[in-house]
């Protein structure tokens, strides 16, 4: 598909979870947010950067299976607190 922005409310995540067992790429912070785990970024290093932030916003261009993964997570947040955006075109894929 090309490059993804995906972005986390960490307002609206209420940590319940679901996201991050559709995918490896999500992992809860110790506040119980959901954070984008970027390939190749230390854990620890990014749970520290997106501590305080109210969105964390990644574009990344994914291979198709790890983008279904990421679309999964997307569709399991009861709250819906993950966007998916086409990050060339800027459209809305979800929610
Ligand atoms: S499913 Fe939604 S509310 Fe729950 S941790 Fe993931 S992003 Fe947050």
């Amino acid at each position: 598909m090309g490059k993804l922005k995906i972005v986390i409310d960490r307002i609206k995540c209420e940590g319940i979870g679901p996201c991050a067992e559709e995918t490896d790429l999500i992992e809860l912070d110790k506040r119980h947010k959901a954070v984008f785990l970027e390939p190749g970024k230390d854990k620890e290093q990014l749970f520290k950067e997106v501590e305080n932030l109210k969105k964390q916003e990644v574009v990344i261009d994914l291979p198709i299976d790890k983008e279904d993964e990421v679309f999964r997570a997307a569709e399991a947040c009861p709250v819906d607190a993950i966007y998916i955006y086409d990050a060339e075109t800027g459209e809305q894929l979800y929610p």
